[in-house]
């Protein structure tokens, strides 16, 4: 289980703007990479730092996570498998930080569109997300629903493969950090001295340098193109909602690292059902016959239509229950499925015709329909319920 992000910088759910960006600097500071060299786990609980404030700063974020937890705000920390947290780089926390927070540390200026390669230390472009719309009905966010994407976006170059090298030329190793894609650089920083790797200004920390370079791509390994992307939409997401189809986005420069896909959640309200959450509410409108004597009426459902019974002395304000037949919780959060929750209405003729008129006022006089006292207290009854539900 993740932990949660109030608790991560230490403030109360009701937390200011103001606190939470005390709590975050008295939280980055402490795990900050340059206090904590080579600690992995400082690195974890600063980077959760980061996550935790980027939500919290940020009203509407911060207004979703409150609601749906994660999965209101990026689709969720596994979980799900497909989707991640939005991957957030160790470089790109600590230039944020030093920028907003005003000092520096780590790779300052270092481009943000490289990513750890892991241990050879030199390492790889990555490509950008691209974000596209979903717009889904009931049914389909009650399913789950594969969407086809036609994408404009980088892809790899077809010429050098990627390798942004001319035919029968191969990347070659950089001299100035002998392929090890970064430099060691002693400097002040503001917690003292430190020793700190920069990336090659040479390689710019690929490790590798072209020495002729394709001519279809330029060199890059990517070019423009378009792709067909399929991106499966799991069932019970909601409007607001953001899925997260990785490696689908843009093609990372020389075989890099491919961005992702975020499919943005758009709901197509339905014509006759309401949402309310996992439930969903429909208003019946009874005859007053059909309130009196009772009857069988169909009710929309989001896969098509079903049969209730209505009993026979049904009152206005009374509340149905199909259980189950609501929208399922996404896999991870929350439980079950939904209801279908039927307010019942009675409609009442505003225009009669004399005959209809003539059955009226005979009911107006019947002993049944009399305003005995039994009668007034089951009216107050109904009103008393009617107002508390
Ligand atoms: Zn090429
Ligand atoms: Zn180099």
């Amino acid at each position: 289980m993740e932990e949660d992000y109030y608790n991560i910088l230490g403030v109360e759910k009701d937390a200011t703007i103001d606190q939470i960006k005390k709590a975050y600097r008295r939280t980055a500071i402490k795990y900050h990479p340059d206090r904590n060299p080579n600690n992995k786990e400082a690195e974890e609980k600063f980077k959760q730092a980061a996550e935790a404030y980027e939500v919290l700063s940020d009203p509407d974020k911060r207004a979703r996570y409150d609601q749906f937890g994660k999965a209101g705000v990026d689709g969720g920390a596994g979980g799900f498998g497909g989707f991640d947290a939005g991957g957030m780089d160790l470089n790109d926390i600590i230039r944020n930080f030093a920028q907003n927070f005003g000092f520096g540390g780590g790779f300052g200026g270092f481009s943000s569109s490289f990513e750890d390669a892991g241990s050879a230390g030199s390492r790889k472009y990555q490509g950008s997300d691209l974000r596209v719309k979903a717009k889904l009905t009931l049914q389909e966010m009650a399913q789950g629903i594969t969407k086809k994407y036609k994408v404009q976006k980088d892809v790899t170059c077809r010429e050098c493969h990627g390798s942004g090298c001319e035919k029968d030329y191969k990347p070659e190793t950089c001299i100035t950090c002998k392929g090890r894609g970064y430099v060691l650089h002693t400097r002040q920083s503001f917690f003292g001295m430190t020793q700190v790797q920069e990336p090659c200004p040479t390689c710019h920390g690929e490790g590798t340098v072209i020495k002729k370079p394709c001519s279809h791509c330029h060199g890059e390994g990517i070019v423009k193109g378009e792709e067909i992307v399929e991106v499966k939409i799991p069932a019970g997401v909601v409007g607001g909602m953001i899925i997260n189809a990785h490696g689908k986005g843009n093609a990372g420069k020389h075989n890099g690292i491919p961005g992702n896909i975020q499919v943005v959640i758009e709901e197509i309200p339905h014509s006759e059902l309401i949402r309310d959450g996992q439930d969903l509410i429909y208003n019946l409108l009874l005859t007053i016959p059909q309130a009196v004597l009772g009857d069988s009426v169909e009710i929309p459902t989001i896969e098509g239509k079903a049969k209730i019974n209505i009993k026979a002395g049904t009152q206005p304000g009374t509340t149905l229950r199909l259980r189950g037949k609501g929208l399922p919780a996404i896999k991870g959060y929350g439980y079950g499925t939904g209801d279908i929750i039927v307010n019942v209405s009675i409609y009442i003729p505003e225009t009669l015709s004399k005959a209809e008129k003539k059955i009226f006022e005979d009911l107006k006089n019947s002993e049944n329909i009399q305003s005995s006292q039994s009668i007034k207290e089951k009216i107050f009854k109904t009103f008393k319920n009617y107002f508390n539900t």
